[in-house]
């Protein structure tokens, strides 16, 4: 089964591969194959799902709360985000402005089917709206019950720091952020993961497989396999792009087998174990467009990786390791 690790300093325990529903859910994969998907995820033990209202313009936020349905409420974690425009796409359907906060999380949890959502993340930092009214308002969300804990994601460590000031001041739990983390990209190391030790806050991790790119099954010089999300043009295909267009990457990723091959993990598993080595990582967020691929990912639960393997990554990754902290200001868009 899963193991359970803290939500930041909170109470909250959540499944360390939690599974989420991007790019998949109302888009790639079929309804049937999503609740199949989601299905796997219960049997194999994880509790928590990670879901936000932008992805397939909410469709996935449905697929999900009917997936979920009839599940016992309480023995699950449901994860959801607000930022990114949705819906009808107006003036105030994007931000994180109070009217917007308030707004969204009703139609978020509508569709979850559900009271309330165990975490509401900023899913974006808002160069537009002060901080002190977005806090407020997510500080009115928890106050009214409608969700339990805070989160933010892809914000810098400066941003993390001033939000976690005025939630100590709202006496608002924002316990954790969301950032990519990956062998491929760590941009998090230097900055955003120091500062969230210190100030209390988990990292709840995504694509920790490299959208499918660590799983090893793009070959340099190869065509993508036939339904890959790199073949997916409704919007995976472009998402992905940006590691299956390296041939260098690809080739230094098959240079990652033998380390798989020696822990008896398969190279998917080796990638979702390796986010979990960081111990201010509280989930890895694994996505799937089949159940197998749940079912395999699942298995890097409690792998301990040696200290000699880590340094073996390191060295067949080589330079197409991406560090640089200053990207994870280039996530939030200047204007929404
Ligand atoms: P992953 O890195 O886990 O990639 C998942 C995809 O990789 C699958 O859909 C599948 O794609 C492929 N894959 C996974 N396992 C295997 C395997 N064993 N063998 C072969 N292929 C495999 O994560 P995602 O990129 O899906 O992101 C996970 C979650 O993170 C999202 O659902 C979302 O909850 C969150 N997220 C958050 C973001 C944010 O801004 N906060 C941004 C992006 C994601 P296929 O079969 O189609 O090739």
């Amino acid at each position: 089964m899963v193991a359970y690790r803290n939500l930041g300093r909170s109470g909250l325990k959540v499944t360390e591969i939690t599974y989420g529903n991007w790019l998949t859910h109302g888009s790639q994969i079929e309804n049937d194959t999503a609740k199949a998907c989601v299905r796997a995820a219960l049997d194999a033990g994880i509790t928590s799902f990670d879901t936000a209202d932008v992805y397939a313009n909410t469709a996935a936020e449905t697929v999900l709360g009917e997936a979920l349905a009839g599940e016992r409420r309480d023995g699950l974690e449901v994860f959801t985000k607000v930022f990114w425009p949705t819906g009808p796409r107006g003036a105030n359907d994007r931000g994180l402005s109070r009217k917007h906060i308030l707004r969204s999380i009703e139609g978020s949890l509508s569709r979850l089917q559900t009271d309330y959502v165990d975490l509401y993340q900023a899913h974006r930092y808002d160069h537009v709206t002060p901080l002190e009214e977005t806090m407020q308002a997510f500080a009115d969300v928890v106050r009214s019950g409608k969700a339990l804990y805070i989160g933010v994601s892809e914000w810098t460590a400066e941003q993390i720091r001033a939000g976690v000031a005025l939630a100590r001041e709202l006496h608002v739990p924002l316990v954790s952020n969301q950032p990519q983390y990956s062998m491929l990209w760590r941009v998090i190391e230097e900055q955003v993961v120091p500062t969230s030790e210190e100030l209390g806050l988990s990292q709840v991790v995504w694509s920790p497989v490299a959208q499918g790119v660590l799983s090893g099954k793009y070959l340099p010089g190869a065509a993508a396999p036939a339904g890959s999300r790199a073949t997916d043009e409704k919007g995976g295909a472009q998402m992905v792009r940006r590691f299956t267009e390296n041939q260098d990457v690809l080739t230094r990723v098959q240079a990652l087998r033998p380390v798989a091959d020696e822990l008896g993990l398969t190279m998917a598993q080796l990638a979702v174990a390796w986010v979990l080595q960081n111990p201010n990582v509280a989930a890895a967020l694994i996505g799937a467009s089949r159940p197998e691929q749940v079912a395999e990912n699942v298995k890097a639960s409690g792998v301990v990786i040696p200290p000699e393997l880590l340094a073996r990554i390191d060295e067949a990754l080589g330079d197409v390791v991406v560090r640089d902290p200053a990207l994870t200001a280039q996530s939030s868009p200047a204007s929404i």
